[in-house]
C-alpha cells in the first residue's frame, strides 16, 4: 500500500496518515486534498511511507492532487525538519505555518500577480505626447518590457495618478501587457569604494559554496550598495538572492532601491502585512524561481527558493528577527541553515553585531569583513557628546545643550531628531497626595497616559480607559503626569521652538503603513525641522538634511537586570546616532545621562563596537551567559500564579536532568500578569547544545502530559526577551 504523511492546518501535532489511490501520484512536497471530519483539507505530503499503523479499513484516501505551484523541494522539507527540531515545534505546524495562507485553502492560486508592460509598437514615440505622466511611462518603457511595480515607482509622485495614466496608455492601445521578463540589467548607483570592493570580492569568489560572512560597516559605510553589486552578479548567474531586513518599515525604501538598480528583474516582497493575493503571488514567484530577487522580513526565510545563490540578513543584530510565538525561530540563523542547505554564501550585515554574532568571527566559524569608513564622500562618523544630567538641570527633559544645539540648527536650516524610546505623553499618572498610580486592571502594569485621545493605555494589554477626574483613592483632584513620552517631548519642542516644523514618528503616529512611507519621504525632502521619534525612527533611515541627534533617556536601561540590556543599548545608540550627519555635513550626537563615566558611552563616544564586544563577552564569559551557553525558556501562564509556579516546578523534576543541563529555579516575569493571565518562566542552560537539545525533546513530551487544564506553556529556544 503506498502511505502519504500530510500536515494539516489543524491543531493537533501531529501528521496525518493517507492511502494514495491508484492511478494518483504524489511525491513528498506535493499539496494534496484530503478528507477530515466532514470537510475536505489541503495539506502537504511531508513522506511516503510503505504502511500505516491505522488499520487498512479505516485509512481515508487522498482525493486529489494539486499541480497549480510547484512542489516543495526537498531542501525546504530539510529546512522544515531542522526548524521543528530545533525549536521544538510539531512538524506538522511547521510546514502549514511555513506557507501563506491561500497555499492551504481549498481556494484556487491566483493568475500571474505581477503585470509587465511594454510599448504597443515602434511608433509609440513618447515625443508624441506632451510632458507629463503618460509620456515619462512612454520613456521609462524604452529599454524594454517593465513591471507595474518598476514602472510606477520610477515615475514617483503620487501612485493613483501615476496608475491613471498607466491605465489611459493601455486604453489608447500606446502600452499592452506582456508576460513578465526578467532583464537582469543593472544600474550601478556607485562604482564600490575600495573598502567595499574588498569585502565584495571576498563574499563574491564564495559564490558556489556555503559560506558565513559578517559585514561590519559602520553606519553609513555603503552596505546595501555591497549587497546590490552582491546582486548584480547573482542574477547574471540566473540565480536568486534572498534579502531579510528586520522590520516592515524598512521594505520600501530597500525595494525602491533595488528596484532603481534592477530595472527589468522580477522583485518579490514579503512581509506579513500584505494582502492575501499579493503574498501569495509573491510567493509562487518566489517558488517558481521568477523572482531573481527575494526581499522581506524573517518570514521571507521560509518561502522555497530552488535557485537560490545569496542570503543577506541585513541589520542581523535586531531582534525583531526572532518570531515570538508558535514557531520561535531567529530568522538570522535559520538564514544561515538556508544558505548552507543551499550552499551558497551568506551575508550578514550591521554596524553593531549581536554579540553571538561577533562570538561566531572570533570562533572562526562566520569570515569577517569590515567597512570602516563612511561611503558617501565627505561624510565623517558623528561626534558623540554626554551630556551630564547631574551637571545640566533639564527643563522638561532637555538639558540646555541640546536645546541650545537644536537652536543652531533651525537657525542653519538643518534637521535635529530627537529620541526617546517611551510612546504616549507620560508613563505614570499619579496622585501625589496619597502615592496612587493609575495601573491595568488586568496587568502588573502602569497605565500610559496619551494626550492624543486624552485617554490611559496599556502598552501590555491594549486596554484603555478615560483618564479619571480625580484619585480614586483619596479624592485629590490635582493628578500628575509623571515623566515623559514622545507626545510631552513634540509638545515641550513645540513651546521651546515656536514656528519650527515638528514631526512625531512611533506607532501611534504611524499607525497606517502607507502614511509612514510618505512622512518619511517628507522628512527626506526636507518637510520638517525636527522629528521626534522612537525606535521606529532609529533604523536604516538615510534623512541627508539631519545633522543633529539627541538621546533623552538612555539611562534605564543601564540599571536593567536583563543581561542583552547593555547590548541592546550600544546598538540602539549607535544606529540613531548613524542618522546624523551621512552627508558632507558634519554630524553631532548628543546623550544625556546620569551616568556619564558608564564604559558603555566611553565606547560610543569613540565608536568603538569592538571594545565594547569584549567587554561584553568578558563579562558574559564570567557569569556563564550566552553565546557561551546555550538556553532555552519554559514560559507558562495561567489565572492563578500558584498554578503557574507548581507546573514549573513539577517541570522541572519530570526527568532525570542530564549532567551537562541546568535547571534554574522558576521566577515570576517582571510584567507577572498581563491581560489578566499570570506568567512565569523557567531557564535552562547548557555548554553543549546537542545535549540541550537532547533533553529538551524529550522533556516536551513529558511536559504534554503534565500540563494541567487552563495553563499555557510553550518552550523558546535561545530565547531574547525576558518581560
Ligand atoms: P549602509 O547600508 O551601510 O547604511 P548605504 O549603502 O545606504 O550604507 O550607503 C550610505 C550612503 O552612501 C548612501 O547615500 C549611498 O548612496 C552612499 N554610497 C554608498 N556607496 C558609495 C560609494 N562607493 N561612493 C559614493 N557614495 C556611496
Ligand atoms: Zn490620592
Ligand atoms: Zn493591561
Amino acid at each position: 500500500m503506498r502511505v502519504l504523511r500530510v500536515a494539516l492546518d489543524v491543531p493537533l501535532p501531529r501528521l496525518f496518515d493517507y492511502a494514495l489511490p491508484e492511478g494518483l501520484v504524489a511525491e513528498a512536497g506535493d499539496r494534496v486534498v484530503v478528507p477530515f471530519g466532514s470537510r475536505q483539507r489541503v495539506g502537504v505530503v511531508v513522506e511516503r511511507a510503505a504502511r500505516s499503523e491505522i488499520p487498512a479499513a479505516k485509512l481515508k484516501s487522498v482525493i486529489g492532487v494539486r499541480d497549480d505551484a510547484p512542489r516543495l523541494s526537498a531542501d525546504w522539507l530539510e529546512l522544515m525538519r531542522f526548524l521543528a527540531g530545533y525549536y521544538q515545534r510539531p512538524l506538522g505546524e511547521t510546514v502549514i505555518s511555513s506557507l501563506p495562507p491561500r497555499l492551504r485553502s481549498l481556494l484556487p492560486l491566483p493568475r500571474d500577480p505581477e503585470p509587465f508592460y511594454r510599448r504597443a509598437d515602434a511608433a509609440a514615440q513618447p515625443e508624441a505626447l506632451r510632458a507629463g505622466r503618460k509620456r515619462a511611462l512612454l520613456e521609462a518603457l524604452h529599454g524594454g518590457a517593465r513591471s507595474a511595480e518598476a514602472l510606477l515607482g520610477a515615475l514617483g509622485g503620487k501612485r493613483s495618478a501615476a496608475r491613471a495614466a498607466l491605465r489611459e496608455l493601455l486604453r489608447a492601445g500606446r502600452i499592452e501587457a506582456c508576460a513578465p521578463q526578467a532583464g537582469t540589467r543593472f544600474v550601478v548607483g556607485h562604482e564600490l569604494s575600495a573598502q567595499q570592493q574588498a569585502a565584495f570580492a571576498r563574499i563574491d569568489a564564495a559564490q558556489n559554496n556555503f559560506r558565513p560572512f559578517l559585514l561590519h560597516g559602520v553606519t553609513g559605510s555603503g552596505k546595501t550598495e555591497v549587497y546590490l553589486h552582491l546582486a548584480a552578479g547573482v542574477l547574471a548567474r540566473g540565480a536568486q538572492a534572498l534579502i531579510l531586513v528586520p522590520e516592515i518599515g524598512l521594505t520600501p525604501q530597500l525595494e525602491a532601491r533595488f528596484r532603481h538598480a534592477f530595472p527589468e528583474a522580477r522583485i518579490a516582497v514579503m512581509h506579513s502585512a500584505l494582502e492575501d493575493a499579493t503574498r501569495t503571488a509573491a510567493w509562487l514567484a518566489a517558488a517558481r524561481g521568477e523572482a531573481g530577487i527575494v526581499l522581506g522580513t524573517r518570514l521571507a526565510v521560509l518561502a522555497p527558493l530552488p535557485r537560490l545563490g545569496l542570503v543577506v540578513v541585513d541589520e542581523e543584530h535586531d531582534t525583531s528577527f526572532k518570531q515570538q510565538e508558535g514557531l520561535r525561530y531567529s530568522g538570522r540563523d535559520a538564514a544561515v541553515v538556508r544558505a548552507k542547505l543551499a550552499g551558497c554564501p551568506v551575508v550578514l550585515g550591521t554596524a553593531t553585531p549581536s554579540l553571538e554574532t561577533w562570538f561566531n568571527c572570533r570562533a572562526g566559524r562566520y569570515e569577517l569583513l569590515e567597512l570602516r569608513h563612511r561611503a558617501s564622500p565627505g561624510a565623517l562618523m558623528p561626534a558623540v557628546r554626554i551630556v551630564d544630567l547631574r551637571r545640566e538641570a533639564a527643563e522638561q527633559g532637555l538639558s540646555p545643550s541640546l536645546s541650545a544645539a537644536i537652536g543652531e540648527r533651525l537657525a542653519r536650516g538643518e534637521q535635529s531628531l530627537v529620541f526617546i524610546n517611551r510612546r504616549g505623553y507620560a508613563p505614570v499618572l499619579a496622585c501625589e497626595a496619597c502615592g496612587w498610580a493609575a495601573g491595568c486592571a488586568r496587568c502588573s502594569a502602569r497605565m500610559v497616559l496619551h494626550s492624543a485621545d486624552r485617554r490611559l493605555h496599556c502598552h501590555h494589554c491594549g486596554a484603555e480607559q478615560p483618564i479619571p477626574r480625580a484619585c480614586p483613592t483619596c479624592g485629590n483632584a490635582d493628578l500628575r503626569a509623571v515623566g515623559r513620552g514622545t507626545q510631552r517631548v513634540e509638545e515641550t519642542l513645540a513651546a521651546s521652538f515656536p514656528g519650527a516644523r515638528i514631526v512625531r514618528i512611533d506607532r501611534d503616529s504611524a499607525r497606517r503603513r502607507s502614511e509612514l512611507t510618505r512622512t518619511l519621504a517628507g522628512i527626506r525632502d526636507g518637510a520638517a525641522d525636527i522629528l521626534v521619534g522612537t525606535q521606529l525612527l532609529a533604523k536604516g533611515h538615510d534623512f541627508p538634511q539631519l545633522t543633529l541627534v539627541g538621546v533623552l533617556n538612555a539611562d534605564s536601561a543601564l540599571v536593567s537586570t536583563d543581561y542583552r540590556a547593555a547590548e541592546r543599548l550600544f546598538a540602539t545608540l549607535e544606529q540613531v546616532a548613524g542618522r546624523a550627519g551621512r552627508r558632507e555635513r558634519p554630524g553631532e550626537v548628543l546623550v544625556q545621562t546620569r551616568y556619564p563615566e558608564h564604559p558603555l558611552f566611553a565606547a560610543l563616544v569613540r565608536h568603538d563596537y569592538a571594545g565594547f564586544a569584549a567587554s561584553q563577552l568578558a563579562e558574559r564569559e564570567a557569569a556563564g551567559f550566552p553565546p557561551f551557553v546555550s538556553e532555552a525558556a519554559l514560559r507558562a501562564e495561567a489565572r492563578q500564579l500558584d498554578t503557574v509556579m507548581a507546573f514549573l516546578r513539577h517541570a522541572a523534576g519530570l526527568l532525570p536532568t542530564p549532567e551537562e543541563v541546568r535547571i534554574y529555579d522558576p521566577v515570576p516575569s517582571v510584567i507577572t500578569r498581563r491581560a489578566d493571565y499570570e506568567r512565569a518562566r523557567l531557564l535552562v542552560q547548557s555548554r553543549s547544545r546537542p545535549a540541550l537539545q537532547a533533553f529538551l525533546a524529550a522533556w516536551r513530551e513529558a511536559l504534554d502530559d503534565a500540563a494541567p487544564k487552563g495553563l499555557r506553556w510553550h518552550l523558546d529556544v535561545d530565547p531574547i526577551e525576558f518581560d
